[in-house]
């Protein structure tokens, strides 16, 4: 079952990604369906578990999901998969703007001419063509696919999912990856807009067919993949709030040490992103409230803090720390 491969964590990469990935290792082309071909990138990491998937779509005229990392192998493997498909590459799209995720962008334009076409100009990513929900590409050639961008915010608020609507397979760049969750980290990750976009892919008619996912192997039950994506995230979010209750004024730190008590501290500082982006959609929804101490504040302050109050402490605050760090304090509402 899909929750086995997952692993119980929602801070690191996927871990258990399938193992043809693995075994097939960077750089070589593997055809994961009619007239798509995934290239994996050399850059495996927590965040990357196996490395970023770029996918080729078409034969002739070729489009490209996510280049990857600007590795000079890895360029050079997608420029020989183009051509081995006797094809030549017209498109570059780019789900979002994390650095295993574009930069291979410029390099495969500059090289092939081809137009790199994203959310918009962000992190150094700058497309020929911004688009956003709704657009199309239509893939030429024979047996032409058509490419839906949807926007799909949450992990990153330009992140975009890309349905190949020919098939119903589903794109997905880190919105889903195979093998874990994702982080959520705000600012720009939102948890409430990453629910909702769940919800909405989850909803989609016809359903989706497969996801072929920014890291891991082809996920084959989308629908109980994104189902459980999101009871994992309502499960987390009524741990988040069991917490706030018993300790109130709790801690970022500490509600983050319960939450996570099975996991070692290695985990905290992702972890640390992922209740934060809860507890802020949870603030937006009246159910916590930041406090300015860890004194109880019965009455409300007199500048209730609403959530575009709360500071946002950097990720690195959490790294290492003890608690005495913490310098948020939550309670129910
Ligand atoms: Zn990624």
């Amino acid at each position: 079952m899909a929750t086995e491969v997952v692993a119980a964590t929602d801070h690191a990469g996927p871990h258990g990604a399938s193992g043809a990935t693995r075994a097939v290792g960077a750089g070589i082309p593997v055809e994961i369906s009619e007239g798509v071909t995934r290239v994996l990138a050399p850059n495996p990491g927590i965040l990357t578990g196996p490395g970023t998937n770029t996918y080729l779509i078409g034969r002739e005229d070729v489009a490209v999901i996510d280049p990857g990392p600007a590795d000079p192998g890895h360029i050079d493997a997608l420029l020989g998969a183009v051509a081995s498909l006797s094809g030549s590459l017209r498109w570059v799209l780019v789900t979002h703007t994390h650095p295993d995720h574009f930069p291979a962008a410029a390099a495969l334009s500059a090289r092939t001419g081809a137009e790199t076409i994203g959310f918009g100009a962000r992190d150094g990513f700058v497309p020929d063509r911004s688009v956003g929900d709704g657009f199309v590409l239509h893939v030429g050639g024979p047996g032409g696919a058509h490419l839906r961008a949807l926007h799909t915010p949450g992990h990153s608020s330009n992140h975009l999912c890309f349905l190949l609507e020919d098939t119903g397979v589903l794109f997905s760049g880190d919105h889903i990856v195979d093998g874990s969750t994702v982080v959520i980290a705000p600012p720009d990750g939102d948890m409430a807009s990453y629910l909702a976009s769940l919800e909405r892919l989850r909803g989609l008619h016809p359903p989706i067919s497969a996801i072929a996912p920014g890291h891991g192997g082809v996920i084959d039950d989308p629908l109980a993949r994104i189902d459980w994506y999101i009871a994992h995230r309502k499960e987390r979010e009524a741990a988040i709030l069991e917490a706030v209750a018993r300790l109130a004024p709790a801690g970022s730190l500490d509600i983050v040490r319960a939450v996570y008590d099975r996991e070692p501290e290695s985990v905290y500082p992702l972890a640390a992103c992922s209740v934060r982006a809860h507890l802020m959609k949870l603030s937006h929804e009246g159910a916590v409230r930041a406090v300015s101490s860890k004194t109880p504040q019965s009455a409300p302050a007199e500048t209730p803090p609403g959530a575009d109050d709360v500071v946002v402490v950097a990720t690195s605050t959490y790294v290492g720390s003890s608690g005495e760090t913490d310098d948020e304090w939550w309670e129910l509402a």
